[in-house]
């Protein structure tokens, strides 16, 4: 997520009295709670612990495969021993719309990965890439996120965000490469389809909620 949508976010995790220490650095986990390296103790009676996953590549590693942040994967979902194939998060999988490789942590990666496998295990052809996608509900929000982020220069919002429905877009080149869409459905399925057609949008025309979608599928007015 980009930082305007983790403030977003974050306000609304805190209007719910949810309190956050930001760069904190924890030094123990004590009886009565999380003790901070600032000597500060933060009163618990659980302590749910999230920091993150890593691929562990030491039986890929003992079999020889080549591995890079994940087990490295063709578009078949074929690793470098052409007779083992390799699915989900520990993967290291290329990513065709976006020219780069990269390991994903999400259900969508590790089904389309699935398909990619079992097409090349029965001899079908390769299926169709798909748009990376993520989701996550909070609250009444629902955030679905299409395509990554990466390398854009300009975001453009539409809908409200203060009335909890809005939808981030990040192009590159004037071409919609991620959005972030809260309780956005339309915002959210057409976004994808611009990612995966690469179809340049004018972004006065994609800040206009007034403008359906599907009109901006067809390209610049
Ligand atoms: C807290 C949390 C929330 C998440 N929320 C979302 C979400 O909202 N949306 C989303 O898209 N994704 C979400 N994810 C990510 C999603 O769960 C993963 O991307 C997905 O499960 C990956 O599937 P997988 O098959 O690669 O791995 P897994 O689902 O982890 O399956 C791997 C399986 O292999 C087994 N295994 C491991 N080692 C061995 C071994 N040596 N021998 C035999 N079996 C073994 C494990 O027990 C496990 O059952 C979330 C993950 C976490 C942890």
């Amino acid at each position: 997520a980009g930082p305007v949508l983790s403030d977003y976010f974050q306000s609304r995790h805190e209007a719910r009295g949810v309190a956050f220490e930001l760069s904190a650095n924890v030094a123990a986990i004590e009886a009565d709670g999380v003790r901070l390296a600032d000597g500060r103790l933060i009163a618990a009676n659980t302590v749910l612990v999230g920091i993150g996953a890593y691929a562990d590549l030491e039986l890929a590693q003992a079999a020889g495969l080549e591995c890079s942040d994940g087990v490295v994967v063709d578009l078949d979902a074929r690793t470098s021993d052409p007779a083992v194939f390799a699915v989900g998060d520990m993967t290291h999988r290329p990513l065709p719309l976006y020219g780069r490789s990269a390991r994903l942590e999400s259900v969508p990666s590790a089904l389309e990965q699935a398909k990619q496998a079992a097409s090349a295990l029965c001899g079908r052809p390769r299926p169709a890439d798909e748009v990376p996608w993520f989701w996550s509900d909070q609250y009444e929000l629902k955030l679905q996120i299409a395509g990554l982020a990466w390398d854009c220069d300009m975001v453009v919002e539409r809908g409200d965000r203060a009335a909890d429905s809005f939808a981030l877009f990040h192009l590159k080149d004037g071409v919609v490469r991620a959005v972030e869409a809260v309780n956005a459905a339309p915002e959210f399925m057409g976004g994808r389809q611009l990612i995966g057609r690469q179809i340049a949008v004018d972004p006065a025309r994609l800040a206009d909620a007034s403008v359906p979608m599907k009109a901006l599928l067809a390209g610049p007015a």
